[in-house]
């Protein structure tokens, strides 16, 4: 096995995924199995890369278990939680085939539809996207998926299609692209659209998470949504010029109107509310520029420390 070049690598973030990780890899070998014989290949022409993402339950053990018995499984230890797109990003990193595919290890994305997705990469796409016909999740995931693609498809300023799973097949020359791309705060759709190439879309089934919990709750969304359109663009910044213009335009007009009630009316000019409510308004303004700016500089700041984007912990891979 160590000296064959895998074709396919099989990329799968897990983070505390105990239940699902030997379900998801009965599944996923009959799969890949079947889809290497009818392609006249041998059943060791593919790799999964496990990535834990620093789970606290058994997930690690279990990994380590597959690798023992099927070393087609590979499998790389977080040293602690760094998040999905890091994850992602590490496995990516030790690739060896020449298609790549990608999924989310809680079973959502169901493995069989992979030779549907790999049809289409054959007719020369370097990224084909499993899009969701029908989303099952909960009414809350639901709305706040929705706000949150929303926002960035119309902020990050890189075209996403709409409804995308993580199940998705890429071509080596696509991940190589991918793998310059060091920045800390990670968006993989923003970057896997940023990079370009030509890309397709295939219908996929979505199943609802039977077994372990999501693990994006709202601070985590909250977090990816704002790297997502910060990495992406100056669109807040902008944005921040705009309201600071327009306030200033605004009271200015409104200047004038009590200057000309003034000298034409001498009507005298109502005190205290509209001072107070004014500099209420221009304050919050100035905060929330403030804000935004800092963001940035935080961000620049973080970039800048080059820090690695992971830590490993232990991994059953070769270099
Ligand atoms: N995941 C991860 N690190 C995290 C959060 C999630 O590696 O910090 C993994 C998780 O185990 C799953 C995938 O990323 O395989 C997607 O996560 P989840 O299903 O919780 O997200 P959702 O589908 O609810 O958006
Ligand atoms: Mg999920």
């Amino acid at each position: 096995m160590d000296n064959i070049i895998p074709e396919f690598s099989i990329v799968i973030p897990v983070y505390n995924e105990q239940e699902n990780i030997p379900e998801l890899y009965k599944r996923l070998t009959e799969v890949m199995d079947t889809l290497c014989t009818s392609r006249e290949l041998s059943i060791n022409y593919y790799e999964i890369i496990m990535v834990d993402d620093g789970s606290t339950d058994g997930s690690w053990e279990i990994i380590k278990k597959l690798h023992y018995d099927d070393k087609r499984v590979k499998g790389i230890n977080f040293s602690r939680n760094f998040g999905h797109h890091i994850a992602i990003t590490a496995g990516l990193d030790y690739i060896k085939g020449n298609t790549v595919i990608l999924m989310d290890g809680d079973l959502q994305d169901p493995p069989e539809e992979i030779p549907k997705l790999y049809q289409k990469f054959q007719e020369g796409y370097d990224l084909v996207y499993g899009i969701r016909q029908k989303r099952n999740d909960s009414l809350f995931k639901i709305l706040t998926s929705k706000f949150f693609w929303w926002i960035l498809r119309k902020f990050s300023g890189v075209e996403m299609p709409k409804d995308q799973t993580m199940l998705r097949v890429l071509s080596k020359r696509l991940v190589e692209s991918i793998k310059q791309m060091r920045e800390n705060a990670r968006f993989i759709h923003g970057m896997m659209a940023w990079v370009g190439f030509n890309s397709a879309n295939v219908e996929i089934r979505h199943n609802p998470r039977t077994k372990g919990k999501s693990k994006y709750n709202l601070p985590k969304m909250f977090k990816l949504a704002f790297h997502a359109v910060t990495s992406f663009s100056a669109i807040p910044l902008k944005l921040a010029s705009y309201l600071g213009f327009s306030s200033s335009f605004l009271s200015f007009l409104i200047g004038l109107y009590f200057l000309y009630k003034k000298i034409f009316f001498n009507i005298p000019v109502p005190g205290y509310a509209s001072i107070i409510v004014s500099v209420f308004f221009v304050g919050g303004i100035q905060l929330l520029v403030l804000g935004i700016m800092g963001e940035y500089i935080g961000r620049t700041y973080q970039e800048v420390q080059r820090r690695p984007l992971y830590i490993i912990k232990e991994s059953f891979i070769e270099e």
